[in-house]
């Protein structure tokens, strides 16, 4: 019989092929990169430092996410406290946010003129809001839009928050009120929220792979290939032809280890690769649907990892840095995730994170010249001093996010509409598989329902229909994922 190709080693290419060999151990997993599985998700290891693509929480509402987790890692997943603040305007604000620290920090009059700006939004709010900017204004008034939204906001995605959609918003932070977030800042602070809230333990803990969420999909890779499956490392899916007579799919590879292009057949395809670049590879698209994938985009990223003299300067897990002055975006502390991501204990490892665009002046820089702009950021921050630095290590993650621009989603459904009826045998799941702002666990439970659809012989499950917090609603398909996310500014 022939086998069942997962295109992908990231989180949902695994959980697939993982959830498939235990029925079937015809399983074969094509990977591009030659060292690491894990995709975004994955960690570099370098001089004995581990770092993430951005750091990575496990945190799920889906109880099979997290047995999953579990089964393969046990006891490896720590339980970690979170701990995250704002740096703006020289100050640092306690995220999420904390109401007396906040009000504290900017002052009576800004204060004042924030509750002016909201009372404001709420009399004369912009009628169905479009833009990213409308829709935040409309929640919090112009004021706090400008403090806490909209330079990070512009930082990530590298355009203006009047030109990304409304839909953005409502999917992370949707019921996300100022009233809300004001209720959830005085529980915070008189400390009410402690029990019998689920957002609170997400919010406030998280569980995390001692080694990085690397040593996650590593175990999982090796336990698919313990039980007969085939992880094959440096593979390039390049293009795909479906036989409608043998009903079954050619896909060829290119193998950088052998140095030349292979062709494996499959029954069943489940794809994680960027959806743009999967409707140039199958054969017969037609003009107009590769036209309209060619207009999805993506925003790039790139971690600057500093090893680095640990002089207790933060023990965030993280700073978003929503200062204009700086390029840098966010500062991870690799050694608040988990102490094991440091060989020494006299070091820690910041990772200050720049969002750009494949082929702009950040992602040409040479290596040199990023560790040189992270090093005086960090000092022009107040966070760590030059002469602390002991070496800086570069990697540049292209594709890191799918962009939300006002027309994604026409696109997606246009390509949706196709695949769905052109392609038997082809399901797309993941984050850049279905263009969709998916986190692990999202990304997973769509590779979990394309595993049962396959089982099961019929597409019974719609992944589309899994929204932000991993969980199946029927009537979620078309509209965009919903899903409550009490962090407004959590752009993974
Ligand atoms: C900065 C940042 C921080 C994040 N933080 C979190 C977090 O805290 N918690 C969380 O749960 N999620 C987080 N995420 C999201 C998480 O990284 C993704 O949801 C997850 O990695 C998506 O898994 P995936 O398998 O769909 O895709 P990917 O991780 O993109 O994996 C796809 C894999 O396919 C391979 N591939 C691509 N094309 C081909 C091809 N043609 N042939 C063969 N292989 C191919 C790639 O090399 C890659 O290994 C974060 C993301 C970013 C960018």
């Amino acid at each position: 019989m022939t086998g069942i190709v997962c295109i992908g080693g990231g989180p949902a290419g695994l959980t697939a092929a993982y959830e498939l060999v235990r029925h079937r151990p015809d399983v074969t997993v094509l990977e591009a990169d030659p060292l690491y599985v894990g995709g975004i998700s994955r960690t570099i290891q370098v001089d004995g430092f581990c770092f993430d693509i951005g750091g990575h929480r496990f945190f799920s509402k889906s109880r099979e996410v997290v047995d999953f987790w579990k089964e393969i890692l046990g006891s490896q997943l720590l339980m970690r406290p979170r701990k995250s603040r704002i740096f703006y305007g020289g100050k640092f604000y306690p995220y999420p946010l904390d109401l007396k620290a906040t009000l504290c920090n900017l002052g009576m009059i800004e204060s004042a003129l924030c509750g002016i700006s909201y009372l404001y939004a709420r009399c004369f709010p912009t009628r169905n809001p479009k833009t990213f900017e409308e829709w935040v204004t409309n929640q919090f008034g112009s004021r706090l839009f400008s403090i806490f939204f909209k330079t990070y906001t512009e930082k990530v995605w590298g355009m203006s928050c009047s030109e990304i959609s409304a839909d953005w918003a409502a999917q992370r932070i949707k019921n996300l009120s100022l009233f809300e977030a004001l209720k959830n800042a005085v529980m915070r602070s008189l400390g009410l929220n402690k029990k019998n809230n689920k957002i609170k333990t997400l919010i406030e803990e998280f569980l995390y792979p001692r080694k990085g969420p690397g040593m996650m999909w590593e175990e999982a890779a090796r336990k698919i290939e313990e039980k007969g499956g085939h992880v094959q490392m440096g593979c390039k899916a390049t293009s795909l032809a479906y036989d409608a007579v043998a009903k079954l799919w050619n896909i060829e590879y290119s193998d950088s280890k052998a140095g030349n292009t292979k062709t494996i057949q499959a029954s069943q395809v489940i794809s994680t690769m960027p959806l743009r670049e999967l409707m140039h590879a199958i054969k017969g698209v037609p003009a107009h649907v590769v036209e309209t994938a060619e207009k999805l985009r993506y925003r790039d990223f790139i971690t600057v990892a500093l090893a680095i003299t640990d002089r207790s300067k933060f023990d965030d897990n993280w700073i978003y840095i929503h200062s204009p002055e700086v390029k840098v975006g966010r500062i991870q502390n690799f050694k608040s995730w988990s102490p094991e991501m440091v060989p020494d204990d006299a070091l820690t490892c910041y990772g200050l994170e720049y969002f750009c665009f494949e082929g702009d002046g950040l992602w040409n820089a040479s290596d040199e010249e990023l560790i040189a702009l992270a090093t005086r950021e960090l000092e022009q921050i107040g966070l760590g001093s030059p002469s602390d630095v002991r070496k800086g290590y570069v990697v540049r993650q292209p594709k890191a996010y799918p962009v939300y621009d006002q027309d994604y989603q026409g696109y997606v459904d246009i390509i949706r509409d196709w695949l769905e009826g052109s392609c038997p045998g082809l399901q797309i799941v993941g984050r850049n598989g279905m263009h969709k702002y998916n986190n692990q666990d999202h990304s997973m439970m769509t590779a979990m329902l394309a595993v049962k659809n396959l089982l099961a012989g019929d597409k019974k499950y719609d992944v589309w229909c899994v929204n932000q917090d991993a969980e199946y609603h029927e009537e979620e398909s078309r509209s965009g994922a919903s899903g409550e996310r009490l962090v407004p500014t959590a752009v993974r």
